[in-house]
């Protein structure tokens, strides 16, 4: 059973929030939607989408109490709003919501960046609303209200990061919410989220996302020179030999890329660094490779396999089990 449940056991009390609005119904609002729905830690759950399609599928789906076409409605009265659009709709919702959510209140957000998002807040929120910029390292590379699952913040990080102004009655009330959805909370400066994250998340995808394309152009000549030959234009065999390691980078590869355009485009400068110092890494296997020295890269294997099983240990390795780790020796 996971922390969050044995929390919930409870759930007789008193709800944690009256009224959450959610922004975004996709992945990640749809399966915070399901786990406050779960655990009964909200009086009310209210949403809103920028499409009808999603809107309509989202109460079909039954995570919410109602839906609306217009955000400011979603958020009236509402006194826990979460932001859980792509980071490139924020402004725009910021506006539009900005004027209609209720002194007291706490808005937050799921955005995979930070740096951006507590001066959004503070641009657009009023007097007396308590803006807690959040972000739960968690998620598959699905998405869509039909993609959530109330499961998925069970056993993984939810980083929020205050600023010293930051109401603390508020921000605890908001752990305290995540605790109860099965996150682990932890607090962090906005910079060193990004910083941290650029190396752990957003380079792994800009990874996945270079190989996939160059494998994919590579098929494309393989292809063109088998017909030049006049053979018979094989299927495709990047498909057909992706088990061969290239398997994960097409699942990461498979992520929405307007999530990941807009990760890029805000998080630029920790990118750039990190792509520089792995830059200089990849160099440094290269020359090893061309040398042939095989004890460099035998330690250097060595090495990052240690790492896996930390990432193992630490119940990170992304199975969605709240056992995750038990057996600990993949
Ligand atoms: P998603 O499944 O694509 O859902 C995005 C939702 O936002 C959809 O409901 C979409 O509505 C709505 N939306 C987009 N633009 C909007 C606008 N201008 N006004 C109102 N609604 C709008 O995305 P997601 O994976 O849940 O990601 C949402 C956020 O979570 C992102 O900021 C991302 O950085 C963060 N995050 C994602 C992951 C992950 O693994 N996916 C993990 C952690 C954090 P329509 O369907 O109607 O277009």
């Amino acid at each position: 059973m996971s922390d969050g449940e044995s929390e919930n056991e409870g759930a007789s009390k008193a709800p944690l929030y009256d009224k959450v609005a959610l922004i975004g119904l996709g992945l990640i609002g749809s399966s915070l939607a399901r786990a406050i729905k779960r655990g009964a830690l909200a009086g009310r759950i209210d949403g809103h989408a920028r499409s009808e399609r999603t809107r309509d599928l989202s109460m079909k789906l039954g995570f919410l109490d109602q839906v609306h076409a217009r955000a400011e409605d979603a958020v009236k009265d509402a006194d826990l709003v979460v932001i859980c659009t792509p980071l490139g709709a924020y402004e725009a919702v910021l506006e539009v919501i900005g004027p209609h959510v209720k002194p007291g209140a706490t808005v937050t957000d799921v955005g995979s960046c930070k740096g951006a998002v507590a001066d959004g807040f503070a641009r657009h929120l009023g007097p007396g609303v308590h803006g807690v910029p959040g972000h739960p390292v968690a998620g598959t590379e699905n998405s869509g209200p039909d993609a959530g699952f109330a499961e998925l913040f069970e056993n993984r990080y939810c980083i929020l990061t205050p600023t010293p102004e930051t109401d603390r009655a508020a921000l605890e009330r908001l752990s305290t919410l995540w605790r109860a959805v099965g996150s682990i909370v932890e607090l962090m400066d906005a910079r060193h989220h990004d910083r941290v994250l650029a190396i752990t998340s957003h380079l792994p995808h800009l990874i996945a996302y270079t190989i996939v394309g160059t494998a994919s152009d590579l098929e494309s000549q393989l292809k063109r020179e088998k017909a030049d030959q006049a053979a018979i234009v094989e299927t495709q065999e990047v498909i057909k030999y992706s088990a061969g390691g290239f398997r994960d980078f097409t699942r990461i590869a498979g992520s929405d890329p307007v999530m990941w355009r807009d990760v890029f485009t805000q998080n630029r400068e920790a990118v750039l660094e990190m792509l520089g110092r792995f830059q200089e890494d990849l160099v440094a296997l290269q020359r090893a490779i061309r040398w042939g020295e095989a004890d460099k890269l035998e330690d250097w294997f060595t090495r990052t396999r240690e790492i896996r099983r930390g990432v193992v240990e630490l119940r990170q390795a992304g199975r969605f089990s709240p056992t995750e780790g038990d057996e600990a020796k993949d």
